[in-house]
């Protein structure tokens, strides 16, 4: 087909996209097939992950938990404060990296397997199924006119879509206020307030992008497929029909010799059309729309098993092989690519393995000094101790390389497994005359049980020069 988009245009040929507007209604039909089942597990695994780790307790906790009003972030044994999320940080960027290894590698996967819109979107696709009917059937009651039979399948589908944005939003927002409580109080119906708005926005969210939108929003809202013509090279795979194989296309008896009147193994059934999500037709060639989600191959597959031909007319391709060439797994890119991600992966292994398990924070009070009993010069500090293990931390508090200093107070704590205690200390000049008006200062805290966790905060102590 001369007007496949080559790989390189796909983001520079919108005109060329064959999506039909999602406003028309897009049918689909179903299939089986070899991807169908991988699509399956992937999205049993993302809904295993999602909906079932909210409920896993740890200690005696919420295991994985974003404790929005105490700035902590609690997952499994491990808990992160706010000093801790450049890893987060970290995390995402190495996450967004891998995408970009991955797209130059096999395209839109993410799209196809693991996107929680497709994920999301193919369970909505399954409950229309259920109340609506196959894809004839779906046709036929989009087009009559209202009546009984009508309205009560629109609202089983409608009631099905809003019960999983419920169940959606409630575990969404129980990632941020612990699940359990959070579920008694909506069963009860006494849930209000800030968190029943989460959960209605969230409710609401799900239902309007996997029911109402669905593929609109990979197809209007989602800015990946933009990218697209920046990552793909000649040598990535994408879900592609080969031409040079399939045309020319039409139909034939099976059996007969169909290649010997000219025709390609494409038999124009347009089943790969009829089982697109996205509307598309996938013979003239790769299209912005496509999100990767190889339900055309499994439809062709199919085909092509019926009519007794070889599979793969729609296949994972590169495009030196649709060209006839052959696809080089090993290029510098994806090498740079696999090294950059190692690298990084290393990187953040190390500093997680080397997070200071306490942390100490500083704070001068505003008052400059004063003066004590003993007629010495005295600063005020307030110490912040953050306790990152999960056992309760005892500490001892001293100054470092502080000759002419001395610690005034408590100086043996105790701050409990993940909590952060903060606590007022003076420090005295016990010299006459200070050397300068402003020198510096440095706190440790270690821990008594385990010496290797400490921590140094360094401030600084003011004094009069003229005394
Ligand atoms: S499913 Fe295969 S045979 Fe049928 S129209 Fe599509 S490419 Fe041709
Ligand atoms: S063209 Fe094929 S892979 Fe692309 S979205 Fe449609 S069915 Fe999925």
């Amino acid at each position: 087909m001369n007007d496949r988009i080559p790989y390189a245009e796909i983001a520079v040929v919108p005109a060329k996209l064959q999506a039909r507007p999602i406003e028309a209604g897009i049918h689909t039909r179903s299939f089986s097939g070899v991807f169908r089942n991988l699509r399956i597990g992937f999205a049993g695994a993302l809904f295993l992950l999602f909906f079932g780790t909210a409920w896993l307790q740890w200690n005696g906790r919420q295991a994985v938990l974003w404790d929005l009003g105490n700035s902590k972030f609690h997952i499994f044994g491990a808990t992160f404060w706010p000093q801790d999320f450049i890893l987060l940080s970290a995390l995402l960027i190495i996450c967004a990296f891998g995408l970009f290894a991955i797209t130059v590698y096999a395209g839109r996967v993410w799209c196809g397997y693991s996107c929680p819109q497709s994920t999301w979107t193919w369970l909505f696709m399954w409950c229309e199924k259920v109340t609506e009917g196959d894809r004839s059937q779906r046709i036929k009651l989009a087009a009559a006119p209202w009546s009984a039979n009508k309205l009560v399948r629109r609202l089983a589908k409608h009631s099905l879509w809003l019960a999983i944005g419920l169940v959606t939003g409630l575990t969404f927002v129980g990632y941020f206020t612990p699940i359990r409580p959070l579920a008694a109080e909506l069963l009860t119906l006494q849930l209000g307030g800030v968190a029943l708005f989460w959960v209605l926005f969230f409710t609401a969210a799900t239902y309007i992008n996997a029911g109402l939108l669905s593929e609109a929003v990979c197809l209007h809202m989602c800015p990946y497929a933009r990218f697209q013509s920046v990552m793909f090279d000649k040598d990535t795979l994408a879900v592609a029909y080969d031409p040079r194989r399939g045309e020319s296309r039409g139909p034939r008896k099976k059996g007969s010799n169909a290649h010997a009147q000219g025709l390609g193994d494409c038999i124009d059934c347009t089943l790969c059309v009829q089982v697109c999500p996205t509307g598309i037709d996938i013979r003239d060639g790769l299209q912005m729309a496509c999100i990767g989600c190889a339900a055309c191959i499994d439809a062709c597959d199919g085909v092509m098993d019926k009519m007794g031909y070889e599979r793969g007319l729609i296949g994972y391709k590169s495009e030196h092989s649709l060209q006839g060439g052959t696809t080089h797994w090993l290029r510098p890119r994806l090498a740079g690519y696999a090294l950059a991600l190692l690298v990084m992966f290393g990187a953040l292994g190390m500093a997680l393995y080397l997070r200071p398990m306490v942390s100490l924070d500083v704070i001068k009070d505003r008052g400059l000094f004063r003066e004590n009993a003993l007629g010495q010069i005295e600063n005020i500090y307030l110490l912040k101790i953050i306790n990152k293990t999960e056992r309760t931390g005892h500490y001892r508090l001293q100054l470092l390389d502080a000759d002419g200093f001395s610690l005034q107070g408590k100086t043996l704590f105790t701050v409990a497994a993940g909590d952060m205690s903060e606590l007022p200390v003076s420090v005295a000049m016990l010299a006459d005359r200070p050397v300068s008006s402003s020198q510096p200062l440095a706190f440790e805290i270690s821990d008594q049980d385990d010496p290797a966790i400490n921590s140094v905060a360094h401030s600084r102590f003011v004094a009069p020069m003229n005394r």
